[in-house]
């Protein structure tokens, strides 16, 4: 059973490690330095246990791994009887650290690697492999060190949505390969989609045949391209794929979503419908209104056939069902569904979902296997013994933890790792979201709300890589690395070991094992991130610049000149007079690491009289206007980035305005992108400030807010997998949205208690998107800052569609 295992497993250790100067991710529990180092030479040797198969092929990967960082191509033996020297031992010995955990010893003449399993070993020769020096030796070395090491949590999963687009079997080899580098155990494999069926099911072939192809894809918010896309992993290359996860220690859990996200099934198989079709395959993202039938029970043979084929592909215990983002419109309006409601006194279509998954539960049950969900599975009651995945925020984790049952943390705004990295004119397109390295890390998955006996269900964290613009291995791995590194390590590492800016130095060693790997990461965490406190009365401001990467060297220019190796070094915060555009970048010598970042921005902007006021009130009260990943929190103090702080609303309930002309920048008139800007008025309005930086008196009533929707009705739905919307469309802290065919000639309102400057997109659909990534307003946790505005200015525009253009 895997459950009681991992909770076994999560019992809490001693002390924290120091910090050490080593550079293993994800941090071992305790690491103790030694004297000298251990010499690898063309005559060490690998040795293990003769006879044993799983030790054998650890200890194959790892003379792999050597040979790879370092040219060393070393033997593997066995160990015999002799004491061994110049030697890596390998080799499996009762201990009290896990199914998982291990004992290193690093000395001069011998290094041991020793655990209780195989994954324990396995885990060893990871981290031999990050003792080794990363740049190039002469000889290669691993530092003397004693290490006691085991994870925290027994789920450390990356989710890998091949739904939307299909990958290569090669990359999925690849992937897991990453993931091991992590010490990552579960690879969450999302199979099925509206948009594509990607496992062979022989007794539906229409599955594949029909349901794994579509005539388009949306490649941006609002475009849609006619190029075909498709494929699909046969039975063969799914076993391929599980072994070769296994021979890394990693599980693969499965992915059939019920009873939505099914329109491929659908279009394959029309009669499982509510209405019967025909379907399309769908080339739009979104949510689709058509979902199997739950009162027809083809529908439930038809899914116990493919899972009893699933379950004989999967060794693994767990297969998840989905469970996410049904819509019930077609269940209330068919008469099979209404029927299947009467007949067993369900109360709702809620409690029929309800009903749909237990059944599911009861029959793989019988195939000795146990669901995961969304945590939509929490409506209408909880199957018996399903698990839960807690995705919209951390709610649904607390709830079914507290129902005791098993949760995975994968919280959209921590572990979404289709949301952008960074600023997003510098990012290639992405879904929505403002995800940094830094905001990963500092996600704590046992949720302060539990007792100590709940918190034992907290099973572990996942990131999640959806992929709706996420079309090629590139830019696979660009969203999920490094992220994945943050989240290994608040997987793997004690609490007390976790630590910020020893990870970022960290994070040095491991860009460059990625670069040897040919990862393709983001450096995004090099970006220069600026904060700005403004003082308009004497036209000067004061602009710190800070990154997510470890003491960088920030070279910045003033004058709008490129920055080069010789601009003035970044050493304090700097004041400037307005108006100013400065750039900086982060150098290694002569080279820029991530990208050049400019910041003419809040000192142009002279229509933004409100915005600086803004700005400054959210300065008053500590809230910083950067770019940084602090600035996401402070709207509602860190940790709780869901219940916006008074003074925030006050903000946001002051509004910016934004008027036509955004839609005609394209225009060959020459007119400002902003033609007019004037902070929103209205009775519910606190008075305008001057721009001095004074603050309102006091937030305004909250009974005089306007920016709450009254009930899921009054929002707009939004498309997409968005930060904190619920299934229904919307969560009570979103604020009403107009409709997309008004916004580009209305006034784009400040929309909510998070409401900030900064460039998004998505999230208001798809006309506003044009206005938002020219930099206007944004949302939800998504802070940027006021200078961001500055991208409409003439003169000062980006274009961040040339930029995603160049990714897709
Ligand atoms: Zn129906």
């Amino acid at each position: 059973m895997l459950f009681p295992a991992i909770l076994a497993g999560t019992a809490a250790m001693a002390a924290p490690a120091a910090d050490t100067g080593f550079s293993i991710i994800p941090a071992p529990l305790h690491i103790q330095s030694g004297k000298g180092s251990f010499m690898l030479t063309p005559q060490t040797r690998i040795l293990t246990e003769s006879g044993n198969a799983a030790l054998q092929q650890v200890a194959k990967e790892l003379a792999a791994g050597i040979r790879r960082q370092s040219g060393l191509s070393l033997t593997v033996g066995a160990l015999g009887k002799m004491a061994p020297a110049n030697a890596i031992v390998l080799r499996l010995q009762a201990d009290t650290l896990g199914n998982e955990g291990y004992r290193l010893s690093v000395k001069p003449g011998l290094v041991t690697a020793t655990a209780s399993q195989p994954a324990g070993v396995f885990y060893a020769a990871q981290t031999i492999l990050q003792l080794l020096p990363t740049g190039v030796a002469k000889t290669p070395a691993l530092p003397a060190a004693e290490i006691a090491d085991k994870p925290r949590f027994g789920w450390r999963g990356l989710m890998l949505d091949v739904g939307r687009y299909y990958f290569p079997v090669d990359y999925l080899k690849k992937y897991i390969d990453y993931m091991a580098l992590h010490k990552l155990n579960t690879f969450h494999w999302h199979l099925t989609e509206d948009h594509g069926w990607r496992i062979e099911i022989k007794k539906y072939p229409r599955l594949t045949t029909v349901g794994a192809w579509r005539n388009g894809t949306q490649f941006t918010n609002n475009r849609v391209n006619n190029h075909p896309h498709g494929g699909y992993y046969t039975q063969e290359e799914i076993k391929e794929v599980v072994a070769y996860a296994q021979s890394k220690f990693i599980t693969v859990v499965p992915e059939i979503e019920m009873p939505g996200h099914s329109l491929a099934a659908l279009a394959a198989y029309p009669e499982l419908s509510c209405s019967g079709g025909p379907f399309k395959m769908p080339v739009n993202w979104g949510i689709q209104k058509d979902v199997y039938c739950a009162g027809n029970d083809k529908t439930f043979t038809f899914l116990e056939d493919v899972l009893t084929e699933v379950a004989a592909l999967f060794p693994g215990e767990i297969i998840h069902i989905g469970g996410d983002e049904c819509p019930k419109d077609r269940w209330k309006a068919c008469p099979k569904c209404q029927q299947r409601i009467k007949a067993n006194n369900l109360k709702d279509e809620h409690e029929l979902q309800s009903y749909f998954i237990t059944r599911i539960e009861k029959f793989l049950q019988t195939k000795g296997k146990r669901i995961i969900g969304w945590d939509e599975i929490l409506e209408g009651g909880l199957a018996p013994n399903a698990a839960v995945m807690s995705w919209r925020g951390t709610e649904g984790g607390i709830q079914a933890a507290r129902l005791l049952h098993p949760v995975v943390m994968t919280p959209n705004q921590f572990m979404y790792f289709d949301y952008y990295q960074g600023e997003t004119y510098l990012e290639p397109y992405c879904i929505g979201g403002f995800l940094p390295l830094r905001k990963v890390y500092e996600y704590e998955p046992v949720p302060a709300e539990l007792t100590a006996a709940e918190a034992k269900y907290i099973v572990g964290v996942q990131g999640n890589v959806w992929g709706e613009y996420i079309h090629s291995p590139e830019k696979s791995d660009y969203m999920t690395f490094p992220r994945a590194a943050a989240m290994a390590e608040t997987g793997w590492s004690s609490a007390g070991n976790k630590n910020w800016d020893d990870f970022a130095r960290r994070m040095e060693s491991q860009y460059r094992r990625y670069e040897k790997a040919g990862i393709g990461y983001a450096a995004s965490a090099y970006n220069v991130m600026f904060k700005v406190q403004a003082d308009s009365a004497r036209n000067k401001a004061v602009v710190t610049l800070t990154t997510d990467s470890y003491r960088p060297v920030i070279r910045y220019t003033t004058n709008s000149s490129e920055p080069t190796a010789a601009s003035p070094r970044y050493q304090q915060p700097i004041e400037v007079t307005m108006p100013v555009n400065i750039k900086a970048a982060v150098f290694e010598g002569n080279r820029v690491r991530g990208k050049t970042v400019s910041a003419a921005a809040p000192f142009q902007i002279r229509c933004a009289h409100r915005i600086a006021t803004i700005g400054h009130a959210r300065a008053a009260r500590g809230l910083r206007i950067g770019r940084s990943a602090q600035n996401l929190s402070p709207l509602s103090g860190r940790g709780s980035p869901r219940s916006p702080a008074p003074a925030t609303a006050a903000c946001a309930a002051r509004g910016l305005a934004i008027t036509a002309g955004l839609r005609t920048r394209r225009a060959a008139a020459p007119a400002p992108a902003i033609k007019r800007c004037r902070g929103a008025s209205g009775p519910h309005l606190p008075p305008v400030r001057r721009d001095d930086g004074a603050l309102p008196a006091a937030a305004p009533p909250a009974s005089s807010a306007p920016v709450f929707p009254a009930s899921a009705a009054e929002c707009h739905r939004v498309p997409g997998r968005l930060p904190g919307r619920s299934g229904s469309g919307c969560c009570p802290r979103w604020g009403r949205i107009p409709p997309h065919a008004a916004l580009p000639r209305t006034i784009v309102p400040a929309l909510n208690a998070s409401v900030a400057f900064g460039a998004h997109d998505e999230i208001m659909g798809v006309e506003l998107k044009t206005v938002l990534h020219r930099g206007i307003v944004y949302f939800g946790a998504q802070l940027a800052a006021a200078h961001e505005v500055i991208a409409v200015e003439p003169g000062g525009v980006r274009n961040p569609d040339q930029l995603r253009r160049g990714f897709l």
